[in-house]
C-alpha cells in the first residue's frame, strides 16, 4: 500500500489500481473469473496469489480489492474484505472465528439485524451471549470471563445514539483476553476511528454515508493482515458473500466524496439538533453534539463531531409521531441512513417494531421517538421542514 496520506486525499486516490490503459476513473472489472498464461501459473495462482493476481471474483476482484484498500488506508487498517451487504460483513466477522462453547459479551443497543445474529442465531450453535448497557464500563468488566472470545458493540448506537467508550471497552476486554468488534457506521469513518481506538475489527455497512446516496448495497470487515487473510478470508470466499465489482465501483465513487459528505451532513445535524431542541413539540432531542447528551464529553474525545443521527422523541406519542412524518415536506419517510436525503424514521413501529414493548422500553425506544439522517439539503430548508411539521404535530 502506498504511503500514508491525509483522509481526504486517501479518499479521492487511495487503492486506485490503473489498467494498461491509463483510466482516469477506476475500471469496473465486471468479470467473474481470470485467466491464466499456462497450466503451471494457475497452479503457482492456487498455491500463492500475487497482489495483483486474482482467481474468482468470489475471493477477490480488481475494482473490489481497490475499495478494500482505500477503506483501509482510510481506517489504517492493515487489510479489509468487502462483502454484499453490511449484514454479510456482520455476519462473517463474528462466525468466523467463533464455535460451541465460546461467550461472547454485547452491548443490548444494536442494529436490528445485529440482534438477531447476536441474540437468536449465536445460541443456536452454542454460543453463549450475555448483554449489557454498552454505555456502563462496570457491566462490561463484570460480564467478561476467560472463556469470552470476543465483544460486540454499536457506537453511536441505533436509534438512541448513545457513545460506548471504546478504548475502555477494549482495556477490558483486552485484559480477558477477548477480540473488539465495533459497528461504526452510525459514527462513520470520518469522524470516528474505532481501530485507533482500541478495537481490533470493525465493521461497515458501506450502504449508509459510504454509498451516500441510496444505490448499493454492501459492507466492509477491517482488521489485521493476519486476522483478515487467515481467519475471515477462508470464511468469506467459501460462504459466498462477495461484492459484486459494479458496487464497488458505485462505493469508489461514494468514498471520493465521504468526508466532504459527512461533515456538511454533521454540520447540519448540529444546527438542526440546536433550533428544534426547545420546540414545544420536542420533549427529548439526543444528539450527541449537545451538551445535555449524557455522553457528550466521551463524543467530544472519541468522535470529531457529533455526528451525522439525530433522535428526538415527539410530544404526543405515536399519533403525534406519525403527524409530524405526514407532515414533512422535504424529509423522506423511510429506514435507510447517511443518505444526501434527510429521511425519518419511526422505529417503534419499523425497524424496531419485532422487539417487544418492555424490550422497546429498556431500550429507550418510546411511541414518540423519531430517528432523522440529516442530508445534503440547505440546512434552512431541513429546519423550516422540520419546524412546520413538529407544528403539524401538535394540532389534534
Ligand atoms: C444498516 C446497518 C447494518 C446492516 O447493513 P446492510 O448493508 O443493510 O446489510 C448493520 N449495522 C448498522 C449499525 C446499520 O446501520
Amino acid at each position: 500500500m502506498a504511503q500514508k496520506r491525509r483522509p481526504r486525499t486517501t479518499l479521492v486516490h487511495g487503492g486506485t489500481r490503473r489498467s494498461g490503459y491509463g483510466e482516469v476513473s477506476e475500471a469496473i472489472f465486471l468479470t467473474q473469473g481470470f485467466v491464466y498464461p499456462d497450466a503451471e501459473a494457475a497452479e503457482r495462482r492456487f498455491i500463492e496469489a500475487g497482489p495483483d493476481e486474482f482467481i474468482y471474483a468470489r475471493y477477490g476482484n480488481p475494482t473490489v480489492r481497490m475499495f478494500e484498500e482505500r477503506i483501509a488506508l482510510l481506517e489504517e487498517a492493515e487489510d479489509g474484505f468487502a462483502t454484499a451487504s453490511g449484514m454479510a460483513a456482520v455476519n462473517a466477522a463474528l462466525f468466523c472465528q467463533l464455535k460451541a462453547g465460546d461467550h461472547v459479551v454485547s452491548a443490548r443497543a444494536l442494529f436490528g439485524s445485529c440482534l438477531y445474529i447476536v441474540e437468536t442465531l449465536l445460541p443456536r450453535f452454542g454460543v453463549e451471549v450475555t448483554f449489557v448497557d454498552g454505555t456502563d464500563l462496570g457491566q462490561w468488566a463484570g460480564a467478561v470471563r476467560p472463556d469470552t472470545k470476543l465483544v460486540f458493540l454499536e457506537s453511536i448506537s441505533n436509534p438512541t445514539l448513545e457513545v460506548i467508550d471504546i478504548a475502555g471497552v477494549a482495556e477490558i476486554a483486552h485484559a480477558a483476553g477477548a477480540q473488539v468488534i465495533v459497528d461504526n457506521v452510525f459514527a462513520t469513518p470520518v469522524f470516528q476511528r474505532s481501530l485507533a481506538l482500541g478495537a481490533d475489527v470493525v465493521i461497515y455497512s458501506a450502504t449508509k454515508h459510504i454509498d451516500g446516496q441510496g444505490r448499493c448495497l454492501g459492507g466492509v470487515v477491517l482488521g489485521t493482515r493476519d486476522f483478515v487473510r487467515k481467519t475471515l478470508e477462508p470464511y468469506l470466499k467459501h460462504t459466498g458473500a462477495a461484492m459484486s465489482p459494479f458496487t464497488a465501483w458505485v462505493l469508489l465513487k461514494g468514498l471520493e466524496t465521504l468526508d466532504l459528505r459527512c461533515r456538511a451532513q454533521a454540520a447540519a445535524a448540529a444546527g438542526i439538533a440546536e433550533a428544534l431542541r426547545d420546540h414545544p413539540a420536542v420533549a427529548r432531542m439526543i444528539y450527541p453534539g449537545l451538551p445535555d447528551h449524557p455522553q457528550h464529553a466521551l463524543a467530544g474525545r472519541q468522535m470529531e463531531t457529533g455526528g451525522t443521527m439525530l433522535a428526538f422523541d415527539v410530544a404526543g406519542g405515536k399519533e403525534a409521531a406519525f403527524r409530524f412524518l405526514n407532515a414533512l415536506e422535504i424529509v423522506l419517510i423511510s429506514n435507510n441512513l447517511g443518505d444526501a436525503r434527510s429521511i425519518v424514521t419511526h422505529p417503534a413501529t419499523t425497524t424496531h417494531q419485532r422487539l417487544a414493548p418492555e424490550q422497546r422500553a429498556a431500550l429507550g425506544i418510546g411511541e414518540g421517538l423519531v430517528r432523522l439522517s440529516v442530508g445534503l439539503e440547505d440546512p434552512r430548508d431541513l429546519v423550516e421542514d422540520l419546524s412546520q411539521a413538529l407544528d403539524a404535530a401538535r394540532r389534534t
